[in-house]
């Protein structure tokens, strides 16, 4: 890594712990010093250096549309101009919240804020508020934000970290928490407020739901009167307009969003059907509440993203990321790198090894194989970002085109032959 970077690494090291705002970013999991970005545009990011990259990693998903959309950059500038926070309510919170309510099948009613962390917490306490119990049930490798209640088992930066679970967290914050393995309906007993999944696990690399899974938890809340809450903030306006319940046919009690429906602004949302909802203040006793929720920027910037993702949008960035996966899968296994890609819509991950995990257990022996770092930075020195951590999914935007997908497709042999030569 060139001098800037460096550079700015050991500035941000002496004032952020880390040097970091969040902890995958320092390259702990992958080794080296980060990449500090200076600006982006579409598929690519420039760093403090200069460099380009083609970027995979697009935030972690709100960069569906690619980095700095010019109609996503108007909106907000045109929010910008009227003021950027005002404590009162705004029409620009009820037309994103009827555009949620349009497209999302089952979901009466919805509360917009800052993050997806604050979605799933907000669901779980409403969950807990509106069947009075206390128990939650969450599957070892889904990330559902940094709350105390859900970090148990979490994929992503607590895997990356190489953290068992998390100093600071109290034996009483996690006494409800319930971890099961993925791809397993559990039992469920009268205790049980809420089950909360990703229905694509995204966060563990990648773990599509095997048949019936969805499904099987659908029945299994109703017949244990506890609450499907669906984490949407990866698959939400993303596997379809309608998300991922959507895509797999199963209604869930409530939704969590983040990500997407933010276009690169800190927005996360919940919501679900109006015998839920009506528990949340100010019309029922659960409290929940936000400064900057419904914020009039991120409104902007959501809607306008929103605006863009049709059906036509949907099936090219599916195209997009099969033209990825296939070719990335050409390229490894023909360089004799045995790499597996599993793929859901346009949501893909990249393991090392011949057979596709169902679970964190089989995810964590491939995420922790070795073989991760050394492509990523095979790959980054060609000039092509994945997320620095085996743990991460890969995010195309409908700003790769088949040009970009083919250069990283021809970038992705030669690193994959530099890795076979360096691995002897
Ligand atoms: C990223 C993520 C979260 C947390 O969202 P933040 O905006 O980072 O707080 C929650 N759930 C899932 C599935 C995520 O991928």
């Amino acid at each position: 890594m060139t001098d800037a970077n460096r550079t700015l690494f050991e500035r941000a090291q002496r004032v952020i712990p880390g040097g970091v705002n969040s902890p995958v970013r320092a390259f702990g999991s992958v080794g080296g010093t980060p990449y500090f970005v200076d600006r982006s545009d579409g598929p690519y990011v420039w760093d403090a250096d200069g460099r380009r990259y083609i970027d995979y990693v697009q935030s972690y998903g709100p960069g569906i549309l690619g980095h700095a959309h010019p109609t996503v950059l108007e909106a907000i500038s045109v929010a910008a101009s009227r003021g950027t926070s005002f404590g009162a309510p705004t029409e620009a919170e009820v037309v994103m919240a009827e555009m949620v309510v349009e497209r999302i099948a089952g979901l009466e009613s919805v509360r917009f804020v800052s993050s997806g962390t604050e979605a799933t917490m907000s669901a779980v306490r409403l969950a807990r508020g509106a069947t009075g119990r206390p128990g939650i049930v969450k599957f070892a490798g889904c990330y559902h934000g940094h709350g105390d209640a859900l970090l148990a088992a979490g994929g992503s930066g607590v895997a990356n970290q190489g953290l068992t679970g998390c100093d600071g967290v109290t034996a009483g914050a996690v006494a409800d928490t319930i971890v099961a393995p993925y791809n397993v309906v559990p039992e469920l007993d009268g205790t049980v407020a809420a089950v909360i999944v990703e229905p694509v696990a995204a966060n563990m690399g990648l773990v599509a739901p095997v048949p019936g899974f969805l499904e099987g938890l659908r029945a299994a809340c109703d017949a244990a009167g506890s609450l499907l809450v669906f984490d949407e903030v990866i698959t939400g306006f993303r596997l379809a307009r309608g998300g991922a319940a959507e895509r797999f046919g199963v209604t869930p009690d409530l939704w969590c969003f983040g990500k997407v429906i933010g276009g690169g602004l800190p927005v996360g949302a919940f919501g679900g059907r109006w015998d839920v909802m009506e528990h949340l203040a100010p019309l029922g006793g659960v409290y929940q509440g936000g400064t900057l929720s419904g914020n009039p920027l991120a409104m902007a910037a959501g809607r306008a993203t929103l605006e863009l993702l049709d059906d036509e949008a949907f099936d090219r960035l599916t195209a997009t990321a099969a033209r990825l996966a296939d070719g990335l899968a050409v390229a490894f296994n023909g360089a004799g790198l045995q790499t597996v890609l599993p793929r859901v819509g346009s949501l893909l991950g990249c393991f090392f090894g011949d057979v596709a995990p169902a679970n964190f257990d089989e995810a964590k022996v491939l995420a922790d194989n070795g073989i991760y770092p050394k492509v990523f930075h095979a790959l980054l020195e060609r000039g092509v970002a994945l997320a620095p951590g085996a743990y991460e999914a890969l995010f195309p935007s409908l700003a790769h085109s088949d040009e970009v997908i083919d250069e990283t497709i021809s970038i992705a042999v030669e690193a994959a032959e530099a890795v076979v030569a360096e691995l002897g």
